[in-house]
This record gives C-alpha cells, structure tokens and sequence, in this order.
C-alpha cells in the first residue's frame, strides 16, 4: 500500500498502473464522486457510464455487461456507503474480458464481503483520508496494490518516474528517472495524523455504529409511513457505516426536507450528480437518460449527518428532527 495525497491521485496512478491509452474505454459508475471517471478521462481514456442498482446504489453488472465492447480496456466498481458490489459478477465479468479491476474504496474501508475485505479483489483499490470519509488526515488516500507484478512501476510512478525507493533500500546506487510518474507521496506530518486516526479505530467505528443503527432502529415507522425508503447495509454485517442515506419520495419533498433539517440547525445533504448527465460527463459522450436509476438516486437521496466525532446526544436530536417533518405541512 501507498500513502497518497487523496484517493483522486492514488486513481490516477491506477489509470497509469494499467497503461490505458487514448481511446480506450472504462466502464465507471454513473453514480459516484467525480474523480472515479476524470482520473482515466485525464489520459485520454474515455469513461463509459454503468447504471446503478435501486437496492443499494451499487454498479449494476447486468449494465456493465451491456456496455463491454472492443475498446473496453478496465473497470472501476464503488463499494456505495461500504455495502459490497456483486464482487462475484463483476469479477467474472473482468476475467471474462480481461478488463483490469480496479476498486475505489473510498467509502468501504474496514467493510468485508463475505470474509474477504472490501479492495482485496481489484488488482488495484484506492482508498480516500479526506475530511468526509471514516479516517481523516484532512486530504489523504492510498493505492492498495493486489497484484504484486504492479509494485514495482507503482513505486516509480509515486515517485515522480524516478527509482528512488529501490535507492533508499539500496538496491540501487543511484536513482534516476526511469519511466512516467508524479509527485503522489503523502506529507510525513499527514500520515502521524492518519496513524493517530488509526490507533482510535475501534472508538470511531463505534461511534460511526451508534449513530447508524439509531437512524435505523428510530426512523423505520415513520419512513414507511412517508414511502421513504432508508439504505441497507451489509447482509453479512462488517459494515463500515460510511454514510446513512434515505431514498426520498420525490425531489420537492427532499428540497421541503433539506430545509426543515436545517432550520433546525442540522445539515443534511446530498450526491451525486449522475456522471453521464454531468456538463464533462456530456463533453466526454454521456447522455442524459442513459443510467435512469443514477439520475433519479440525484434528485431522491438525501443523507443524514453522520460524523467520527458525532455524540448520541446529536443523533438524537437529528431523530427528533427528521421525526417532526411532515411532508404535508411542508406543502408538498
Ligand atoms: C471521496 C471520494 C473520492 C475522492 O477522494 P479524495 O480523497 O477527496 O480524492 C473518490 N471516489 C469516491 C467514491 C469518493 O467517495
């Protein structure tokens, strides 16, 4: 594993790791954070915009399937809120075509699918320490590297194109610049930070818990009542309880919702805008109306707050909020 600057750089050097060309192809999902397409988009390579499924938001291989063609060179699968992908078909889908797997793992770290842990099973998973996600050094990601064959480039790549880590074990006796590369090491001062972040753990994850099963456990009567419908998590448990997101019932009750958390003093947002119907995502040959699922999960989701440091007597108040919305008195 490499530390890097932030999960967006340690993509990158994926997109570089599995020497993608201009005019290849690689299947993404639609429904993600910006930087799982705009790294490979940077090479040239043209991200092609998989649906997700309504159940968990996960990429839906069924759509993956139909988007493989003869310029189709990778695939990336996000582990949405730390609930696992169809690792079995997506896998399966890859050997089959020889696409290279590669898994963003921003949101699943700590997260299993059966036993094995979520970013074991892409030659290549990426993992994100920015403020947002479960351990934070403010900016921060790392490369994990499955496939020992890829260590050695992913070494020279980290380190601007230069030999230099072989130097510093003395393998060499000087380093030079030897292939492509960047400068995607992260600051000492940041990695004390994450491995204090670390160290607390089992204390975050718990809190994390907490605050998840409360939403869970509280807000099931009064969601069904609302035809709002709460994410799932782990069949198999190992969740990482990355993030609580709830399925609202149309745009305008989770526009009236959004307000009435926040009178109240509390933030509750929303992700992603669908990739395929981004302003770049369209440039780069997206259409709107190609992943239905990723665009209505756009105007439907919403989360709640849910923080490392989140106290019980601020999940309460977030219950007792979200408790007080009625849709009808918010004139919707
Ligand atoms: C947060 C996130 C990223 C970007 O992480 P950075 O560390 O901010 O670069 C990438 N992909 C997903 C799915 C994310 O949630």
């Amino acid at each position: 594993m490499l530390l890097t600057p932030s999960c967006t750089d340690a993509l990158e050097m994926s997109a570089l790791l599995a020497e993608l060309r201009p005019g290849d192809e690689v299947v993404v999902p639609s429904f993600t954070f910006v930087s799982t397409a705009n790294a490979f988009a940077l090479l040239g390579v043209r991200p092609v915009f998989a649906d997700v499924d309504p159940l968990a938001l996960n990429i839906d291989p069924a759509s993956v399937e139909s988007l493989i063609g003869p310029k189709t060179r990778a695939l990336v699968v996000v582990h949405y809120g730390g609930v696992p992908c169809d690792l079995a078909r997506l896998t399966r889908l890859a050997d089959e075509h020889g696409l290279f797997l590669i898994e963003d793992n921003a949101h699943g770290l700590l997260g299993k699918d059966c036993d094995a842990p979520l970013g074991s099973r892409g030659r290549l998973a990426t993992l994100s320490f920015h403020e947002t996600k479960n351990f934070s050094s403010g900016e921060g990601g790392a490369l994990v590297i499955n496939d020992p064959a890829l260590v050695e480039r992913a070494e020279v790549i980290w380190e601007k194109g230069t030999n230099r880590s072989q130097f510093f074990r003395g393998q060499v006796a000087k380093y030079t610049w030897v292939d492509l590369g960047s400068s995607y090491l992260m600051a000492d001062p940041l990695a004390a930070v994450l491995t204090a972040q670390f160290a607390a753990s089992s204390e975050i994850q718990a809190r994390r818990a907490g605050a998840w099963n409360t939403y869970r456990d509280e807000l099931g009567d009064w969601a069904r009542e609302r035809d709002v419908r709460l994410g799932t998590g782990s069949a198999d448990g190992e969740h990482p309880y990355h993030l609580f997101w709830m399925w609202m019932p149309s745009l305008q009750v989770r526009t009236a919702f959004i307000s009435h958390m926040r009178q109240r003093g509390i933030q509750a947002v929303f992700h992603y805008q669908a990739l395929n119907a981004s302003l770049m995502g369209q440039v780069l040959g997206g259409r709107v109306g190609e992943c239905p699922v990723s665009e209505a999960a756009s105007d439907h989701v919403v989360r709640l707050p849910l923080f490392s440091d989140i106290a019980p007597t601020e999940v309460r108040a977030v219950v007792e909020a979200v408790l007080g919305f009625d849709d009808a008195a918010a004139g919707t």
